[in-house]
């Protein structure tokens, strides 16, 4: 199969493609650009579009124009424009993880900067509404895509985008603007103000960005704090003072939308793990997300109370500690954080794990302690283990082998289920449509979340008695118009949203070729083909030598090489006899495929064959 082998790809179309059906496929196969370079492709099928076959109208003099380049199909890469006729603002700029099943290899997806980059000279700032990773996660991939604008953003967020640049010593220096909550900026010939929104990080904001026509205004994730029910008074106090301004366009979070009523309170929680941090006997073991910022701050703030030693395991952890002590939102005495090493120097009942890994992440930190593999920290029947943190879709089977090993360390384990030890930062449906509510925009659009979270976060803002018409439900790269204040006009061009990958330190678009050949080797394995050539007589020294990994257990398919090599030899031999030069390419791609079809043929499998020619 020559389209798997690197050194023939190039020549393809020149070549006979009707030897075997997986080569026909790779004629069909697009171009691709560089990895550089970005190229829009339409998801609904999978022929490039070129970026100039897409023209977008331009924005009506009147009009306010709302652009979700990502994070209105998942949960997870979060960036949305907010365009008037002068200036271009960018909130957000996150990532999503992806799963290994996706694209094996692929760290991460950025949303699509294209509709950016053709837009450069008019974007005045990318505005951060927090810290977590699915809102500053892009950041240093994305920012020179854009022009480097300056950020603005409240003071912790800016000190983790700080700590994050520093892993990319090769770009340069962000320009930050720390702004507070209630300022109102300038910037080119828009006011903007943000205004505080309760989270699971600290200085989480929202911003509000003054049209001609109105308010929009994007909450960013948020959630309320309320008792039973009732939010709190800041709350109320809030959001009734926006609500009283004129606001067209309110832009919010939908990740809890499919939840009904008030999600349990962050206090709630708190309240829960204190007693947990007082009353537990043996070492107390804690597993969370390092996203979840205050709970860990508190978890350290109980345990000096109780006075308690404190371990961080997991590199995120350690480095959000390390944040919140830096920006003063935590402050420790001397020798309540100490190092796993020393661990057996305390009385066990003193003993707190902070650990990552919730999420049965087979190398974090929880996983290797549970297995063993913990250079300081093995468990033991008198410990306790909470894990205090949801599963996420998709998780549930390495939540279910962390926990089994856990309790083979005849541990205690304790998990939000049981319990309230989790809870979210992200309001249901109950909450966002009280805050909607409140803010009383001409328009609504949800988003922040999968399309269904959308749909429900839609619907429970209709329940109130929003108008149904009022509503925009996007996509990623939807063009959303609102002209005249009062005219809702949703384009039928979309601006380039398919996804760019992360692999390592690059950044590309769909790479078909490379997420193709990566799922081959991991279902079908490699197959590579070391041949020596005679260049005088065209006929093959020796035997060629065959390596395979993930594909058949070559001991006990001797028949199989067998025949492959006398395949191989022949296929060589024959492309050679009246070839004077050699031509390499062409004879490598005649054996990988007549290779691929034979073993496809005898194996029902499609290893990646790698021929590799030898002339002596
Ligand atoms: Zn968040």
């Amino acid at each position: 199969m020559r389209s798997r082998s690197t050194s023939s790809v190039k020549k393809t179309e020149a070549y006979d493609t009707s030897r075997s059906s997986h080569v026909r496929r790779k004629v069909d196969r697009p171009h691709r650009g560089g990895p550089h370079r970005l190229a829009p492709r339409n998801t609904d099928n999978s022929t490039y579009t070129r970026r100039e076959d897409i023209v977008i109208p331009p924005l009506d003099k009147e009009g306010v124009r709302i652009v979700p380049l990502g994070g209105v199909e998942e949960v997870g890469r979060n960036m949305t424009v907010v365009e008037t006729p002068d200036d271009l603002f960018v909130i957000d700029a996150g990532f999503q993880f992806m799963g290994e099943g996706d694209a094996p290899g692929i760290d991460y997806v950025l949303p699509n900067t294209t509709y950016l980059e053709e837009r450069k000279s008019k974007i005045r700032a990318l505005i951060i509404t927090h810290g977590h990773l699915d809102h500053i996660g892009g950041i240093p991939y994305v920012l020179e895509r854009m022009g480097n604008p300056r950020i603005y953003t409240r003071y912790l967020t800016s000190i983790m985008i700080k700590k994050r640049q520093e892993e990319f010593p090769h770009l340069p220096a962000v320009q930050i603007e720390t702004v507070e909550p209630g300022d109102r900026i300038k910037i080119g010939n828009t006011h903007i103000t943000t205004f505080p929104v309760t989270h699971s990080i600290p200085d989480s904001m929202g911003v509000k960005i003054e049209t001609k026509y109105g308010n929009v205004i994007l909450t960013g994730d948020l959630k309320l704090a309320h008792e039973d029910g009732v939010p709190v008074k800041e709350e109320e106090d809030k959001w009734t003072a926006l609500g009283k301004e004129k606001n067209l366009m309110f832009i919010a979070d939908s990740t809890n939308a499919e939840k009904a009523g008030f999600s349990i309170p962050e206090s709630k929680v708190h309240e829960t793990l204190e007693e947990i941090v007082k009353n537990t006997k043996g070492r107390l073991i804690i597993g969370t997300f390092a996203s979840q910022f205050e709970r860990i701050i508190n978890i350290i703030r109980y345990a000096e109370k109780y006075n308690k030693k404190v371990i961080t395991e997991g590199r995120s952890i350690r480095t959000n500690v390390e944040i919140a002590q830096k920006a003063e939102i935590l402050k420790t005495k001397e020798g309540t954080i100490i190092h796993a090493q020393d661990i057996d120097n305390y009385p066990t009942h003193q003993i707190i794990v902070l650990a990552t890994g919730a999420q049965g992440e087979p190398f974090a930190a929880l996983m290797r302690i549970a297995t063993k593999q913990h250079k300081f920290i093995r468990l033991n029947e008198r410990d306790t283990v909470v894990l205090s943190s949801s599963v996420i879709p998709g998780n549930e089977l390495s939540v279910q082998k962390l926990k089994d090993n856990l309790y083979r360390n005849g541990v205690r384990l304790m998990h939000y289920r049981a319990s309230d030890v989790h809870s979210t930062g992200h309001g249901n449906s109950g909450e966002l449509a009280w805050i909607n509510n409140k803010v009383g925009a001409r328009f609504f659009m949800p988003a922040y979340g999968y399309h269904s979270m959308l749909r429900c976060h839609a619907q429970a803002v209709m329940d109130t008695g929003f108008p149904k018409q009022n509503i925009v439900i996007p996509d990623n790269g939807s063009v959303i118009d609102i002209i005249e204040g009062n005219k809702l006009v949703v384009h039928k061009e979309k601006a380039p949203s398919s996804m760019m990958m992360v692999d390592g330190f690059s950044v590309g678009g769909v790479q078909d070729i490379v997420i193709r050949d990566r799922k081959a080797l991991s279902q079908d394995g490699m197959f590579v083909i070391v041949a020596t050539l005679n260049l005088r007589t065209g006929k093959l020294r020796k035997s060629p030598d065959l390596i395979s990994r993930g594909f058949v257990y070559l001991r006990e398919s001797q028949g199989l090489l067998q025949e492959t090599r006398l395949l191989i030899k022949k296929t060589i031999e024959d492309a050679t006899k009246n070839m004077n030069p050699v031509n390499f390419d062409m004879v490598k791609a005649d054996v990988a495929d007549t290779v691929a079809a034979f073993l496809f043929q005898k194996t029902n499998k499609h290893p990646i064959v790698i021929p590799v020619l030898l002339g002596l």
